[in-house]
């Protein structure tokens, strides 16, 4: 076999974010024998992200320690209806609300499901079946953790890597669906982010997501707090015509948009090739 020849790693399915070749399984570590680079494999997790994120250029990045302690209490009934009617409104959906809408979205869907800044896998969790295996990305291990313990607990069909939306650990085409719950706003660039997205995903895919828009409810409804928490926070609250705009440049199309008070929760399909 020549040096070069893919080996199935254990998982199978993780392949190098850089030259996209599958990683070989040693010792507690993802080798590519390419680039050349090690990614280790924490408590189970494969983490694709080498830098030490205390100390990176990136603020979002910086944060992660605070993020990582939060993920104990992430998912408490308390904190999410404070967030979400805070942002959106009263109308906002619920957790559970939200869970329903990103199910009916992918419910014909039978395969692999990408679950994008998955967190604990607060939605993945709540959607993986024996027809829906899961793949969750998060650039926080403290979440990864808190969601291989509950995945471990419950016996979910869903699996946890550490890594960035813009460098996915994924072959082309590879995902039948692709989740997006409550970060699209958060990334640098949302076309970066929409673009790698649907490089993995197969043609005609399903990308569901949850995210917030200028909408009628809220805090979000003000032209001035919007502004506010894109200087501040980052947080880059769209337009629908944007919204729509940015899908067609990365590769989308048949966006379906529902907005609840500042609450955008859509639909789109990869385009065909
Ligand atoms: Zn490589």
């Amino acid at each position: 076999m020549p040096p070069d020849t893919p080996v199935a790693n254990e998982l199978g399915i993780y392949v190098c974010p850089e030259c996209k070749r599958l990683l070989r399984q040693e010792y507690g570590l993802l080798r590519c024998s390419t680039c050349p680079k090690d990614y280790a494999i924490k408590d189970g997790i494969p983490d694709f992200i080498l830098e030490e994120l205390s100390e990176s250029v990136d603020p979002e990045l910086r944060r992660m320690r605070f993020i990582d302690r939060m993920a104990s209490i992430y998912e408490t009934r308390l904190w999410y209806p404070i967030v979400m009617n805070l942002y959106g409104g009263f109308q906002s959906p619920s957790l559970a609300g939200v869970v329903s809408i990103m199910s009916q979205n992918i419910q014909s869907v039978k395969g692999r499901v990408l679950d994008i800044a998955c967190g604990p896998g607060t939605y993945g969790r709540r959607i993986a079946s024996p027809s829906k295996e899961v793949f969750g990305i998060d650039i926080s291990m403290g979440m990864l953790r808190q969601g291989v313990s509950y995945t471990a607990k419950e016996g979910t069909p869903m699996h946890f890597a550490r890594a960035p939306v813009e460098a996915l650990p994924f072959q082309d085409r590879l995902f039948d669906a692709t989740l997006c719950c409550g970060s699209l706003h958060l990334f640098a660039d949302t076309v970066i982010a929409l673009h790698e997205m649907a490089r993995v995903m197969k043609p005609e895919a399903i990308l569901s997501v949850f995210t917030f828009a200028a909408g009628r409810g809220g805090i979000l409804k003000f032209h001035r707090v919007r502004e506010w928490s894109r200087r501040k926070h980052g947080l880059h609250v769209f337009e629908l015509s944007e919204m729509e705009h940015y899908l067609a440049a990365s590769g989308f199309k048949d966006f379906q948009p529902k907005l609840a008070g500042s609450v955008l929760t859509f639909s789109a399909r990869k385009q065909a090739a």
